[in-house]
């Protein structure tokens, strides 16, 4: 186990991962969980839609 926290963000902008690149990993991992529950209920292809729009904007 080295010392991730302080490891620079691999997307090169010489920012710690954490204050870089991390925040965006874990904002879509909880739209990627979002997206698991919407499928799983049709309902929710409304908000489903959102969070693809909300997605692909922050690419
Ligand atoms: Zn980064």
């Amino acid at each position: 186990m080295g010392n991730d926290q302080d490891e620079q963000c691999p997307c090169g902008s010489g920012k710690l991962y954490e204050d870089c690149c991390k925040k965006e990993y874990d904002a879509a991992n909880q739209v990627k969980e979002k997206l698991k529950h919407a499928l799983n209920d049709p309902k929710k292809s409304t908000e489903l839609q959102e969070l693809l729009k909300q997605f692909k904007d922050k690419q």
